[in-house]
């Protein structure tokens, strides 16, 4: 049995209800609003626990601090704004992308990520 603390609910509904990757310190300034007494020790180690349950992952950026998101996604990729710093996700994965790779190489993962603007900074 998975014990769920009123901390972890917080925590899980914020990565659900964002979409986006989002790195600790946004993920505990949402989650401040459901438990105003939730400190960012406690948001360390309830992701520590659901990365171990599986539950969400770690998405890695270059240059960025480790973002988290729900692990149950599957494939995607994501698109960095210069701007405000947000992380998105795609949808789509460019077909054929494995044909890059040197005649007789195997490729077995890519990773993508897009860098620009996003449609809220390109607006305003
Ligand atoms: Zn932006
Ligand atoms: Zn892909």
């Amino acid at each position: 049995m998975i014990r769920r603390t009123k901390q972890k609910e917080a925590i899980v509904s914020v990565l659900k209800k964002k979409h986006q990757p989002m790195p600790i310190e946004e993920i505990h300034q949402m989650a401040l609003k459901a438990v105003p007494s939730l400190g960012i020790a406690t948001v360390y180690r309830t992701l520590k626990s659901l990365l171990e349950e599986g539950c969400i992952k770690i998405v890695e950026l270059p240059g960025k601090p480790l973002h988290y998101e729900e692990a149950h996604k599957g494939h995607h990729h994501h698109f960095c704004c210069n701007t405000c710093h947000g992380v998105f996700e795609l949808e789509k994965c460019p077909s054929g992308i494995h044909q890059l790779a040197p005649k007789g190489f195997q490729v077995t993962d890519h990773e993508i990520i897009l860098y620009g603007t996003c449609a809220d900074c390109t607006t305003s």
